[in-house]
């Protein structure tokens, strides 16, 4: 299995078959991506190959220890290894190709963020919206 950052500079390769996945919902990975929680797996680092693009990776370390890489060119989150341990953290939104695996663990939910909820009532569409302003017009509806 591969996996590339969102410009194609950084990419890996993972042997073997993929582990389940998880999202932390915690404020710090929510930061990080920008969203409600991040998706991710774990890997031994004997079974993750580094294909291109390492020298595009800029590391970001909170005094917590909290750490995030990504890619300068696009800042697409990008694997690191997990301090002590011999596990990669594999940001999942980055694999390509058919993916068996599925995400089996949410954790930090209780300081998730109070609009990280799942509604059977929320508009799911296929693809885009019809355009930039029909979106603006769903999301002025005070409930979904
Ligand atoms: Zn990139
Ligand atoms: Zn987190």
């Amino acid at each position: 299995m591969q996996g590339e950052c969102l410009c194609g500079a950084v990419k890996f390769e993972i042997a073997g078959e993929l582990p389940n996945l998880y999202q932390c919902h915690c404020s710090l990975c929510r930061k990080a991506t920008g969203s409600n929680a991040n998706a991710a797996t774990l890997v031994h680092q004997e079974n993750f190959k580094w294909i291109s693009g390492q020298e595009n990776i800029t590391s970001f370390q909170k005094a917590t220890d909290y750490r995030s890489d990504f890619c300068s060119v696009c800042g697409s989150p990008t694997p690191n290894p997990l301090r002590n341990s011999n596990l990669m953290w594999i940001p999942a939104g980055l694999l390509t190709g058919d993916i068996d695996a599925e995400i089996v663990v949410h954790f930090h939910m209780a300081s998730s963020a109070s609009w990280d909820k799942d509604s059977e009532h929320c508009i799911r569409l296929e693809a885009d919206p019809e355009s930039i302003n029909s979106l603006n017009e769903m999301l002025q509806r005070t409930r979904c």
